[in-house]
């Protein structure tokens, strides 16, 4: 299929609403709205739009303090600000044509068209977004380079059968303490991918130079996870129109959706309130706790590993630092502990950029959230378990511009080196 940006299809003198119509520019006039409730009464308002599956739920709702980012798809458009004005809710276009962030990020991705090969990892770019083939070839690369610190481990197979590849760090021991990091477990969060390569190049890189990570490794390994939902990943490469792609790729039984949310999918207060029951949503449990294999996979390694300390999952896009609970109000027993570790975690990470991080647990930042990772962690013994959600603060989105990879990066692994050498340094 041949690729025409709306850039190109307005030289060639077509109006807005002919372009859209071509079904390839899929979000051509899409909006995402910024929904801000002025008092608790508008909320339960702003929650009776999830019943339409057409629109998508960037953040959900919760409090008022909290704004609701919605994706809009152009017909529904009209309805929905109508049905905003109508109940006196405020809002705001946070982004006015989300096709035109998506084109700007396909031509960026064209332009810095290199070989899926990776020959070596010191000219691997940093800075562009990757597909799976070239953040798996990067893993291999960084591994031939560093045997006697890196190796690849399987933990399972995806769906649609990839292997789930977990890099391990480690200088010597068996069974070390260790710490879990994943990142792109919701496909769409591409900067959370694109950081997580570039943390495993900073390890290899900092090890025996960086004082605070060279103490950590020589008693802790470190296990990364950099893609946790490959096919969705892959899918969001597919096509432009397949961008937005957040869950699995797995059908569902009786719908014609495809999918599970695999941060709804964990024994955590599954099936409680903060996700979905209906396969057409974006935050579908799934069908049965730990149904997803991309889901069982890490649950089978967290048990069978057994001294993992800290785990921490990495999300975008909100700019925050959270720690269980998601799916009960009951603070969580390490409340005081995660909570002073959080605040100066995210005090570490502004102070290179400036960059500014609200902190607490799942529930009272920003929803209620049953299934998530980091809550089944936290019950099963790791005390350190958090959840990041990266940049930005909604002005992108999930089309994070690829300049702001490399200070996205650079920033949060100040954060979690202030989380590594405080579980390095307390042991439990
Ligand atoms: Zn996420």
């Amino acid at each position: 299929m041949v690729f025409l940006s709306a850039k190109c299809l307005k030289m060639i003198g077509l109006k807005q609403y002919e372009q859209c119509n071509i079904m390839w520019l899929y979000f051509c006039r899409h909006q995402v709205l910024r929904i801000v409730a002025k008092d608790v009464t508008q909320l339960p308002l702003i929650k009776d739009l999830e019943q339409f599956t057409e629109l998508d739920f960037w953040t959900y709702v919760n409090n008022v303090e909290n704004p609701v980012d919605i994706r809009v798809p152009a017909h529904s458009l009209q309805y929905v600000k109508r049905y905003l004005e109508t109940h006196g809710i405020g809002y705001s276009v946070m982004i006015e044509d989300l096709q035109a962030m998506v084109d700007e990020e396909q031509e960026q991705m064209k332009a810095a068209a290199r070989s899926a090969e990776v020959f070596s990892t010191d000219s691997f770019d940093f800075s562009n977004y990757h597909t799976l083939n070239e953040i798996y070839s990067f893993q291999d690369q960084l591994v031939a380079e560093n045997p006697n610190l890196v190796s690849k481990i399987v933990i399972g197979q995806s769906y649609q059968g990839r292997d789930l590849n977990v890099l391990k760090f480690s200088t010597g021991g068996s069974n070390r303490p260790a710490i879990w990091i994943d990142t792109g477990i919701h496909s769409r969060e591409w900067i959370t991918q694109a950081s997580s390569t570039w943390f495993a190049k900073k390890i290899v890189t900092d090890y025996g130079r960086d004082p605070a990570l060279t103490a950590v490794l020589n008693q802790m390994d470190i296990f990364l996870e950099i893609v946790a939902n490959p096919d969705g990943f892959v899918y969001t490469h597919t096509n432009v129109s397949n961008r937005m792609w957040r869950k699995t790729r797995k059908p569902n039984t009786g719908s014609s959706c495809v999918g599970v949310d695999p941060n709804r999918n964990w024994d955590a207060g599954f099936g409680g309130a903060g996700a979905s029951s209906s396969p057409c949503n974006e935050s579908y449990r799934g069908p049965s706790v730990h149904s997803e294999p991309e889901v069982k996979a890490i649950v089978d390694f967290v048990k069978s590993h057994g001294n993992l300390k800290a785990f921490i999952s990495i999300h975008s896009y909100s700019q925050m630092l959270l720690y269980p609970y998601g799916y009960t109000y009951t603070p969580a027993k390490d409340k005081a502990a995660l909570d002073s570790l959080a605040k100066t975690a995210v005090a570490d990470l502004r102070s290179l950029y400036g960059t500014s991080y609200r902190y607490g647990s799942i529930i009272d930042t920003i929803y209620q959230a049953s299934g998530g990772s980091i809550d089944w962690t936290y019950n099963q013994g790791i005390k350190y378990s958090f959840a990041f959600e990266l940049r930005d603060t909604g002005r992108y989105g999930f089309n994070l511009p690829a300049n702001q990879i490399l200070p996205t990066a650079q920033e949060t692994w100040l954060a979690l080196l202030t989380i590594f050498s405080h579980v390095n340094n307390n042991p439990y």
